[in-house]
């Protein structure tokens, strides 16, 4: 019999997170204020707690990860890493299919990886409130988790649609305490702003983040700050955990670098967290492929630019070098809720601009189809964003299959599904298209920043071509 799972003991879980920014060939840009001019880590200072803000200006290339946070994250830690076998049968590939099941969290996904560092930070800041955006929910879930281990109070400014779509992830935020509200929302002014020219509006990410930062900044106590679940480069430092272990599991298993890795990418964080440590591999020579997944109907590093914009509408955040469709992006109601932002991760971003990722997009139906194969082999129901990651893995699967070779392919088993069955009832009943973003409305989303400083797309040429 051969073995489909590959533990890791809980003493040989990594110590420290992995910070890319050491390693890119090339050095990141630096976030710019409303001036132009770079911002500094001061002006920062009543969004984000100082401990978090140096690390996410850091360029060491390992941190330390406080004991106290470790002890959380070993209650489900080191996760385990599977081999999906059943699956690699159902195609006849060659290839070893390898997958690091993010999934067996309290919040369902990897979100709680830097859900719990933040929390344990601010607290350690000595905040008393922490304010947040989510989408499908899981943020927000994650979040409330980790707020009620340390006695913070937790505010989730949830996109309408999803909260009137998605009660269970709102029930699960209750039950962990946290104060749950639809956004937009007359909370705040940016919200109002918004429900005075669209009273029915469905919401978006980039609305939500402008009402969670305003909430934060205006708290006259001074105790609240403000917390993101991706894209900024603290968040992908955390997330690091996932792929620094599967390189001890894989290693273990008598793999030493898998050809392919493979995540799908919302803001980037899951796909920064078991990618990261493998591009620090291929940087260092290792041939390896590496890309991330999104949303035909999002497709920000497949179709977008690399520009400066701001993470959210109200332009609350500093410009951020990064592919963006644009701050007012207002991606469709695909059902994958976590892969609908209209930016990606600066340092995600950055190593696609060096040419070291090939990113890919895929179409709903096509991950649904994925979805239901992985669920009727493997037996798990992944969530929506996860699927993304499973098409494409199937993809290189049935490529390797082709060419008759063997190969290893990894990749992260973002979520599950169970609270996100509503979009395999509309998939099973036919009532799901295959949306592509049309050309024409990219392009009004662009002209709406055309007039943004322009980052220089640095590098080295050394890995070919940026995209797919
Ligand atoms: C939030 C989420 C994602 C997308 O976010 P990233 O920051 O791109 O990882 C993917 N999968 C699941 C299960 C999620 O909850």
């Amino acid at each position: 019999m051969q073995p489909i799972s590959f533990p890791l003991s809980p003493a040989d879980i990594p110590r420290q997170w992995y910070n890319l920014a050491a390693d890119l060939p090339t050095p990141m840009l630096p976030p710019l204020g409303g001036d132009g001019q770079p911002i500094t880590p001061q002006m920062l200072a009543p969004v984000f707690p100082m401990n978090i803000i140096e690390q996410e200006v850091s360029t060491e290339r390992y941190i330390d990860i406080p004991e106290e946070i470790l002890e959380i994250l070993l209650r489900w830690r080191p996760t385990p890493l599977r081999r999906a076998r059943a699956l690699e049968l159902a195609l006849g590939t060659p290839a070893r299919i390898w997958y690091k099941d993010e999934s067996v969290s309290p919040a369902g996904s990897h979100k709680p990886n830097t859900a719990v560092a933040q929390a344990w930070y601010n607290r350690q800041a000595g905040i008393k409130r922490i304010t947040t955006e989510t989408g499908a929910g899981q943020w927000g879930s994650a979040l409330s988790f980790a707020c009620a281990l340390f006695g913070i109070e937790c505010k989730v400014f949830m996109v309408r649609i999803s909260f009137d779509q998605k009660p269970f992830r709102k029930l699960m935020m209750q039950v962990w305490g946290g104060n749950c509200v639809a956004s937009p929302s007359t909370e705040t002014a940016a919200g109002r702003a918004i429900l005075e020219k669209d009273p029915t509006s469905p919401g978006s990410l980039g609305i939500a983040i402008s009402e969670a930062v305003e909430a934060a900044v205006t708290d006259p106590t001074g105790g609240t700050r403000y917390a993101l679940g991706s894209v900024l480069n603290h968040v992908m430092l955390h997330q690091t955990i996932i792929g620094l272990e599967a390189q001890k599991q894989l290693q273990a298993a008598g793999v030493k670098n898998p050809g392919v890795v493979i995540g799908c990418a919302g803001g980037g964080s899951n796909f920064a967290g078991i990618s990261f440590p493998f591009v620090r591999e291929k940087i260092h020579g290792a041939q390896i492929r590496i890309i991330p997944v999104e949303p035909a109907s999002c497709p920000t590093l497949t179709r977008a630019p690399f520009v400066y914009d701001h993470g959210d509408i109200a332009k609350m955040t500093p410009l951020m070098p990064m592919h963006s469709l644009g701050h007012a992006f207002v991606p469709p109601a695909i059902h994958a809720g976590g892969l609908r932002y209209h930016g990606m991760s600066p340092l995600v971003s950055q190593a696609a601009v060096e040419g070291l990722l090939e990113p890919q997009a895929q179409d709903q139906i096509a991950c649904y189809e994925a979805a239901i194969q992985w669920a009727r082999t493997e037996g798990t129901i992944p969530a929506p964003e996860t699927s993304h990651a499973i098409a494409a893995t199937i993809a290189e699967a049935k490529r390797a299959k082709e060419e008759g070779k063997q190969t290893d392919i990894l990749f992260c088993y973002s979520g599950h599904g169970l609270m996100d069955l509503v979009g395999y009832q509309k998939y099973m009943a036919g009532e799901l298209a295959a949306y592509h973003l049309p050309e024409e409305d990219l392009r009004r989303s662009l002209a709406a920043i055309a007039n943004h400083p322009k980052p220089a797309e640095r590098k080295t040429g050394r890995w070919g071509k940026t995209k797919a």
